[in-house]
């Protein structure tokens, strides 16, 4: 039995002396939020880190994403996938905009693009597809298509900073990313989140919808929201990138330990990432199908000994009570299937290779 506990993720934290020096001058300007000198550093060093164009930052990912969409001035049906965070989902709707569910590939979890095409209606006006653990979607395929149809492509990156395709940055494709900068992130800025996009006409829109719709000093000319990052947040951001390169490396580690141990496993299936792809080693996601023990008797086991695995993306996004009336996870069996059966195991920077071993013993015994 462990003493202490083993979370599925641990916050990635700079030396506290770091983040004071970071924060020091912030005693001298009184300048707290709204777009100070941190914010904007932050905003510039990402658009650097990312190879993006532009990025906007956000109090969180969530807003961020709600923004996004906004910006892009949609109406009628979204397509996007069930097996990601209820944020995804609920930013389409709360923009009153109608999600239409596509099923997902069974190797990578991502929006299956062979099914993708079929649900295309005269009423569809974007595609949101999300690079779940950081498996990067078949962006090519998606492109194609979105050309075909006049559509917009505003991706969940949520899990996936810092991944490339054959060297690319991942942000560079779609209209538009939405990162998460929350504290259980690759990247964190304790909460957080940006937009990055490609048509720089978007950065004044995405500006004032973060802040009350404000166009001027005397001029309001739309209802929007609060989503400021402040000058805190952006610290912390500013110290973490420093470091984010080494912690991605030291996830890697792990991740390596982990696919050593489990993999040729009979039952256990491991998630697989496309060719080109370096990944960001966000989650490590183990489908238990056809194991010895279900999915739910190794989330136990592994809780009896203090060790918090999690079961992600599990409800579906379809199946949660605010939407289980209006949509059927029927219609997206494979999503179904793999979230009755996924569970991430524990991954952090820190995470030592004995607990990695301690953990596979007890799933493996
Ligand atoms: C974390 C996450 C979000 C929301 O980001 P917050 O910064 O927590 O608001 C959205 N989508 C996915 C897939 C996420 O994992």
């Amino acid at each position: 039995m462990f003493n202490q506990y083993i979370q599925v993720t641990r916050s990635s934290m700079p030396n506290f002396e770091e983040y004071i020096e970071e924060i020091r001058e912030l005693w001298g300007s009184h300048w707290l939020t709204n777009m100070g000198v941190k914010h904007q550093r932050l905003e510039e060093e990402l658009i650097k880190y990312l190879e993006v164009p532009n990025a906007a930052l956000f109090t969180n990912g969530h807003l961020a994403l709600e923004c996004a969409i906004a910006a892009m001035n949609l109406a009628g049906e979204v397509i996007t996938t069930p097996f990601t965070f209820i944020s995804t989902t609920h930013a389409i709707v709360r923009n009153g905009l109608t999600p239409v569910f596509c099923d997902i590939d069974p190797k990578t979890y991502t929006i299956d693009v062979n099914k993708l095409e079929s649900l295309i209606t005269e009423k569809t006006s974007a595609i949101v597809p999300v690079h779940v653990y950081g498996n990067v979607c078949d962006v090519n395929a998606i492109e194609e298509i979105a050309k075909k149809y006049n559509l917009k492509v505003i991706y969940d990156a949520a899990h996936a900073f810092g991944a490339t395709v054959n060297g690319r940055g991942i942000a560079t494709y779609g209209d538009a990313s939405m990162f998460s900068f929350h504290a259980t992130k690759v990247f964190n800025t304790i909460e957080g989140g940006a937009i990055t996009y490609n048509d720089s006409k978007l950065t004044k829109v995405l500006n004032e919808l973060k802040n009350f719709g404000i166009t001027g000093q005397e001029s309001v000319e739309y209802i929007a929201g609060n989503a400021k990052m402040n000058e805190f947040q952006a610290a912390m951001g500013i110290c973490n990138l420093r470091h984010v390169d080494e912690e991605i490396q030291k996830r890697k580690v792990v991740v390596d330990r982990y696919n050593e141990r489990l993999s040729g496993v009979n039952g256990i299936k491991l998630s697989k990432t496309r060719e080109g792809i370096k990944s960001n080693y966000a989650y490590y996601p183990v489908v238990f199908d056809g194991y010895k023990l279900s999915r739910d008797e190794v989330t136990e086991l592994l809780k009896s000994e203090n060790i918090y695995a999690r079961k992600y993306f599990y409800p579906l996004t379809n199946e949660f009570e605010c939407y289980k009336n209006k949509f059927d996870c029927g219609q997206t069996p494979i999503a179904k299937y793999i979230s009755d059966r996924v569970l991430t195991l524990p991954l952090y920077a820190d995470l030592s290779l004995e607990d990695v071993d301690t953990i596979c013993d007890i799933i493996l015994r």
